[in-house]
Parts: C-alpha cells; structure tokens; sequence
C-alpha cells in the first residue's frame, strides 16, 4: 500500500480501503488536490462570508441553470435550509421562530416510497412530512405507489413544499410532481445529493421544475466534505441565507451583498436563524467554489472508462475464487458509475456475504465494500474511490476470505 496516509498512523487511526463510494462514514470522497490546496490558501487571509456565498451563487447558477445558489456544511444541511426558506420565506418572525411553526404552514408532502433517514434534515427545519401514496408497485398489480392525483389532494392551506427524493426507482416523474406543487403554488424540494455524475445532472432537475435541489458538495464533486449545494430560486435562495449568516447588526451599517440578501425585501436584520449551525467558513466556501470548477471541465467520459476499467479489473481479479459470480452494472443511463456485484454463495466461498464484508471492515487498513445487497448475498466493489493499486488489494483481501 503506497504511505499517503501518514497523518492516520500519526493519530494511530486506521485508514480505509474505500471499495463502496463516496459514503460520508468512511469520509466521502478524496477532495481535489486543487481545492486542498484553494483551501490552505484560504485559510491566510480574511474574507467576508457573504462574498464568497454571492461568489458561489453566480457559480452554481450557472452550472445549474437556477437563479441562484447557496453552500452549508452539507445537502442536508442545505435541506434544512430548504425547509426553512419554504416556511419562512422573506417573514422575519417566522425566522426567528423556528423550528416552532405554529400559524406557519409546515407540511412539506411526500411521496411514501421517497422517505429516507436524511428528511430528518427538512423536519429539523420545524416541517411536518405528509407522506402520500402507498408500495404497491411490488403487490404485482401493475399498480404504482402514487398517483399524481394523491399528492395534489394532500396539498393544502398547511402545505409548505413538495418533497422529492431523486433516485433511479422514484415515481412520478419530477416533472409530473412540479405541474402539481406550481398548480397549488408551492415549491418543489429535490434532493439529488447523490446524483453526480453526470455533469448534466447539475442542470436536469431544475430544467425538469424543481425549485431548489440539494447536492453533496463531498460525494463525486470532491469538494470539501463538509459542504452542499442549494440551487434554486432567488427567494428561496435569500431566505436560506437571512437564516444561515451571521447577520445580526447596526441596520444601518449593514450592506450584505444585493444579490443574496435584500434588506429592504426583508424589512429589517435578521439574528442568527436555524441555519446558523450548519455555517461553512471561508475555506469551505473557497474549496468548493474551485471544485465544482474543476467538476464541471472534467472529462466525463474519460472518467466513465477508467471505472469501467477498474470494475473489470476487480471482476477479473475474484475470477479465481470458487462461489462467487460477479457482474459490472452500469449500462444504464441512469448509473452514477459502474460496480462489480459481487454474489457469494456461503456453500461454496465457504463465507457469506455479511461475514465477508464485516471481516474486511475490521481490517487495518479497514477494507469497506460495498453492502446494500448483503441480505441478498451480495456484495459490491465500486470503483470511484480506489486506485487500481488499492483495487487491486481490496481484491487480495476479498480471496483470502474465499476458497479457492
Ligand atoms: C449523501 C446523501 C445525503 C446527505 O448528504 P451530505 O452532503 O452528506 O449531507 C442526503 N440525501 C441523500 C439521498 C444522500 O445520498
């Protein structure tokens, strides 16, 4: 293993062998070299931080399509912040009160199969999710789990916004959502924290209606971790940050940059709102600025290959092991990168897919693999965060394990 990582053994930490993508808990992505190094930069002098977000607004404005953007310390982060803009909008009250919403209308309506752990971020905001529809997709009837006619029933006096989750499986099409929520006046909050590549993600969903998306700013963007992304409308985008700043001062003397926050438009200062937790300083906001830079002129297909590459180099790597059979996802239009599934058969590996990925996770180096499909069997090896040269002893790992 090459010795990059001597800062972990100092800290006597173990590093991890990253074969399951950017996942947060074994930290993310790697982030760019070049915004490490903006970021160190960054760290030498002073800088307004509402400058740098009105920098990084016109940059995800234009990468995205919408009016205008905003960073916090990560997309949930940003949903929150969502949340919040949808509920309080330019109301100075509704600000300070929040998360309390009482008189405020707070539902933000979700289709049921959208739920995940992370909507915990849009309550934290002080929203109630409705969610709306059922699962019935997997009875067999041919029957969906939710109808577009569902969603515009739930949305009412109390509505705030329109959850969506953006992932291969969801249903409705956004588009078919965001004619419901606009036909009742609300917006559409899309998380698409995961959903980078393609590049042309960045734009799809604002183009499909939505009214603020969330990206991660630490998975394939390789920013800093501890960023997101908020693009969406002007409004949203002003209320986001009269509630994420540190705003509160001499009205007199304050001149926050026009673009962002409006003091006339929101009739007075706001103190520091719901969002004040979930602050990026000046370096943050300096490296992800410079990466998603480098995102968007990063040669996609180029990158598409050395994965596929890399997938086939693993699949052909475990050729030797007896009861596994392994197969490259990613002929799809809708996959972030190819994997190798890995399925083993207990019987014949003489190890199961749990065992497997467990073992290796308590390795040192950690050696983490991909485990969505471990009650099925399976697991899986994803090629964006490895070398080939730790690729290639992700692989040595996993046969130890196996029979031959
Ligand atoms: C990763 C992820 C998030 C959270 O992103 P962070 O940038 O880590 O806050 C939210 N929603 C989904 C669907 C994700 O995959």
């Amino acid at each position: 293993m090459p010795d990059h990582a001597a800062i972990y053994d100092e800290l006597d930490v173990p590093t991890v062998v990253n074969a399951a993508g950017t996942k947060t808990r074994i930290g993310g992505s790697l982030i760019r070299p070049e915004a490490a190094d903006a970021m160190r930069a960054a760290a030498d002098s002073f800088a307004r931080i509402s400058d740098l977000q009105s920098r990084a607004s016109d940059l995800i404005a234009d990468a995205t399509g919408a009016e205008a953007g905003y960073v916090a310390s990560g997309a949930a982060a940003t949903m929150t912040l969502a949340a919040a803009a949808a509920i309080a909008g330019d109301d100075l009250g509704a600000m300070a009160r929040l998360p309390d919403t009482e008189g405020l209308a707070d539902e933000i309506v979700m289709p049921r199969t959208h739920r995940t752990g992370y909507d915990h971020a849009l309550r934290a905001a002080g929203a109630t999710v409705v969610d709306v529809g059922t699962n019935d997709r997997h009875l067999g009837t041919g029957s969906r789990n939710v109808e577009p006619w569902e969603i515009a029933d739930a949305v009412g006096e109390e509505t705030a916004a329109v959850g969506y989750v953006q992932k291969e499986y969801t249903e409705p099409p956004l588009a078919t959502v965001a004619d419901v929520a606009h036909d009742h006046d609300v917006p559409v909050i899309v998380d698409a924290a995961a959903e980078l590549p393609p590049v042309s993600n960045l734009e799809r969903f604002i183009e499909a209606g939505a009214d603020m998306v969330v990206f991660s700013g630490g998975k394939a963007v390789r920013g800093p971790q501890s960023t997101g992304i908020l693009a969406g409308r002007e409004e949203y985008v002003r209320s986001a940050a009269a509630q994420h700043l540190d705003m509160h001062a001499h009205e007199d003397a304050y001149v926050p940059p026009e673009d962002l926050v409006d003091v006339d438009d929101l009739g007075g200062v706001p103190r520091q709102g719901i969002g004040r937790g979930l602050k990026v300083g000046k370096e943050e906001l300096v490296g992800i600025i410079r990466a998603l830079e480098l995102f968007l002129e990063e040669d996609q297909a180029a990158k598409q290959e050395e994965w596929t590459a890399r997938a086939m180099r693993v699949a052909e790597g475990l050729d030797s092991a007896s009861g596994v059979i392994t197969e490259i996802t990613g002929d799809d239009a809708v996959s972030v990168a190819p994997e190798v599934i890995v399925a083993v058969d207990p019987d014949e590996a003489g190890i199961t897919a749990t065992e497997l990925a467990r073992e290796l996770r308590q390795e040192r180096p950690r050696v983490f693999v991909g485990a969505d499909g471990i009650d099925a069997g399976r697991v899986a090896v994803n090629p964006m965060c490895l070398t080939d040269e730790e690729a290639d002893y992700a692989v040595e790992r996993m046969l130890s394990y196996l029979d031959e």
